[in-house]
């Protein structure tokens, strides 16, 4: 049996004489029973015919209507959308239509194309893809180090792509004083790597007009023939004793710095543990070129520890600024280092912090060009 309509026995003049009267207010059980309507009050307007909207639908241009609202919702001023009953198209901007839909698609799809074209005009203006004509023995150790690094924390995308440091379970390298920044920019000058432009969603960053970018989350194209090959020979090289004439002193260069950077992570870190902001990096950074003159990266750790409790009493005693005690640090720090030397007291020094690992750049400098491991970590360059 066909559901019966409360309002079908009406025709169109007196239907409309209804809703215009319920709209204006009249009691609506006086309506029903006036029209013989059956049905609960409250539901009345929920029979009524929607409403045209006076226009057409854009999509298939059958006339738009507007669905009705109870009285009470229209004395709030609320009106609903337009709405097509053939293509269920709604006039809101986040209509769900097969029509909207696809052309926000269509759009979505044209500002990813756009997007893909600034990050590949910004690549190709700023690297060269062509692959260089080298052997591993024409790079500079510090080149090797960085490169042999980047690859086994990347890991293998393809034969000629490695993927992110930031994915890597061993750090890249300390996070001390823009050092893995001055480590990739080295393979970068180069032209021996350059990030895909492809890389992962939030690599490249655009900001108005400029377009930055993340070293941490890019993929690398390895620009060098047969780089699977290449690295094997490189390691083999690393391995053996015929190195290139520069090699041994450019292993200690990058072992100075490392130290370096390490001491700042460090310096960092020991700060962080007692509440006090980083010291200013001039001074730091020639506190820990003084100290790695006589001490290795572990005697430093102890003496920046022992300064970072110096500096910690002092605050209480003298009631001085987080910031002014994070300087007095560096003071404290170098004279324990004097006074040391002076009366040659002996540091003992730190184990590796067990937060602070071993980074891929130790691993490869001190494991496999100098294979003496921590002695990098526990001896001095002096000795
Ligand atoms: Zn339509
Ligand atoms: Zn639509």
């Amino acid at each position: 049996m066909p559901i019966q309509q409360p309002l079908e026995h009406l025709d169109a003049t007196a239907l409309q004489d209804l809703i215009d009267r319920y709209y204006a207010g009249e009691n609506v059980a006086v309506l029903l029973q006036k029209f013989n309507v059956a049905c609960c009050p409250r539901d009345l307007w929920r029979h009524f015919p929607p409403s045209e909207a006076g226009r057409d639908c854009p999509v298939c241009s059958e006339p738009l209507v507007v669905p009705r609202l109870s009285r009470t919702g229209t004395r709030g001023k609320i009106t609903l959308p337009a709405r097509c009953t053939t293509c269920l198209h709604v006039e809101t901007l986040h209509c769900a239509c097969s029509a909207c839909s696809a052309a926000r698609r269509v759009a979505d799809q044209a500002k990813e194309l756009k997007v893909r074209e600034a990050i590949a005009n910004f690549c190709a203006n700023r690297w060269s893809y062509t692959p260089l004509k080298i052997t591993p023995d024409q790079m500079s150790a510090e080149a090797a180090i960085a490169l042999l690094s980047l690859v086994r924390c990347g890991g293998w995308l393809n034969d000629s792509s490695v993927g992110a440091i930031r994915n890597s379970v061993i750090p890249f390298a300390p996070q001390g004083a823009d050092f893995p920044r001055q480590l990739l920019d080295v393979l970068l000058e180069y032209g021996l790597v350059a990030p895909q432009p492809n890389s992962p969603a939030g690599t490249f960053v655009a900001t108005g007009e400029d377009q930055g970018w993340e070293m941490e989350s890019a993929h690398w194209e390895l620009l060098f023939p047969d780089p699977p090959d290449f690295i094997r020979q490189l390691e083999c090289l690393a391995a053996s004793s015929s190195w290139p004439e520069a090699w041994l002193a450019d292993c200690h260069l990058v072992w100075k710095k490392l130290a370096a950077a390490e001491c700042w992570e460090f310096c960092k870190y020991s700060v962080q543990q007692r509440d006090l902001p980083m010291p200013g990096a001039t001074a730091l950074s020639a506190l820990i070129e003084n100290l790695l003159q006589d001490y290795s990266v572990s005697q430093c750790y102890q003496l920046i520890w022992a300064s970072a409790a110096d500096a910690t009493d002092y605050r209480a005693r003298k009631r001085i600024t987080a910031q002014h005690a994070a300087n007095y640090l560096i003071g404290a720090c170098q004279r324990r280092a004097d006074r040391s030397r002076a009366e040659d007291w002996p540091i003992k020094g730190f184990k590796r912090n067990f937060e602070l690992g071993r980074t891929q750049v130790s691993h490869v400098l001190h494991d496999v060009f100098l294979t003496h491991g921590e002695a990098g970590f526990f001896s001095s360059q002096k000795t």
